[in-house]
């Protein structure tokens, strides 16, 4: 089955997807993006809250953008139907557009869309997974969704490099502020859930925000408060967050195991909690 990507107002083979050399995301990572996961159901999970984000991200670049929620469904869909994959995830790009290559160009560019779709199937069971801490060298607005990644990727590599599956980002103040793709958990040594909160230090997850909704509805504990390595070692449980894991347990931290090494019943109860929910969304709630 071949894949078909979106380019612009066409459907395109993947493979023959091109973006123009003048692109402002190739030259200045001048974009913004998207993932949204879909169900079986063929739903994209919280597309409410993701296209909400990414009007924040649009509108904190200046980059103006007037397609409604509902033409951007429908794209979304014909591109899932030409896919013909069960499930997966749908990334959407949109840059400032094109130009010659100078620092700032008219607030009239027409902006610049891409779309395309990567095949998954959502296991019920996560992976364990190991994590490395590294610097967080990013810039001041994480909460924007950037196409510009390249602290994240530094930090992936710095973490791959000692075997681990993702990096926790350190800020100069000794927190963890998020992953290099993910939210960043703990269950702490009193058993309480702690996050950072949803400031411009992190991207405030799509997920992130669901599983907040989740655990007040579950009665866990629960506080939006930055934690150090130190309260990362010493905690019960850890995973992470995002759309394209949902929630996965992590197991160890700079080779440290956590808690007794092996999921915990706290994310054991959210993994399965966000599982169910993502799939069984009958509907988009992304329509206006
Ligand atoms: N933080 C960062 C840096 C990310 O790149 C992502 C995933 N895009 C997340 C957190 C998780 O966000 P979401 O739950 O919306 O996928």
């Amino acid at each position: 089955m071949s894949r078909v990507a979106y380019v612009n107002g066409i459907y395109v083979p993947h493979d023959q997807a091109v973006v123009p050399m003048d692109d402002r995301g190739y030259h200045f990572a001048d974009g913004v993006y998207e993932v949204f996961s879909y169900n079986v159901n063929h739903v994209f999970v919280d597309a409410g809250p993701h296209f909400e984000r990414l009007r924040a991200s649009l509108a904190a670049l200046n980059i103006p953008f007037s397609l409604s929620n509902h033409s951007l469904l429908i794209i979304m869909h014909e591109l899932m139907r030409r896919n013909r994959c069960q499930e997966g995830f749908l990334y959407l790009q949109i840059t400032r557009g094109i130009a010659a290559r100078e620092h700032t160009v008219a607030h009239t560019l027409e902006p610049f869309m891409t779309l395309f779709i990567r095949p998954h199937v959502f296991k019920k069971d996560p992976p364990l997974l190991s994590v490395f801490t590294q610097p967080d060298i990013r810039w001041k607005r994480n909460d924007i969704k950037s196409i510009a990644l390249l602290g994240n990727i530094m930090a992936k590599y710095g973490s791959f490099e000692q075997g681990g599956d993702e990096a926790w980002l350190i800020n100069k103040d000794g927190f963890i502020t998020e992953g290099s793709s993910t939210n960043a958990w703990i269950v702490d040594q009193h058993g309480v859930i702690r996050t950072h909160p949803g400031t411009r230090d992190i991207l405030n997850g799509i997920v992130r925000q669901r599983l907040l909704k989740m655990v007040a509805s579950l009665g866990f504990a629960l506080e939006e408060r930055a934690f150090t390595l130190d309260d990362a070692l010493k905690a019960q449980e850890a995973f992470l967050t995002s759309s394209t894991k949902g929630v996965y347990p992590i197991v160890s931290i700079n080779d440290h195991p956590v808690g007794k090494g092996g999921m915990g019943p706290i994310t054991q109860s959210l993994q399965q909690a966000y599982w169910f929910f993502q799939h069984s969304l009958l509907q988009d709630d992304g329509k206006e």
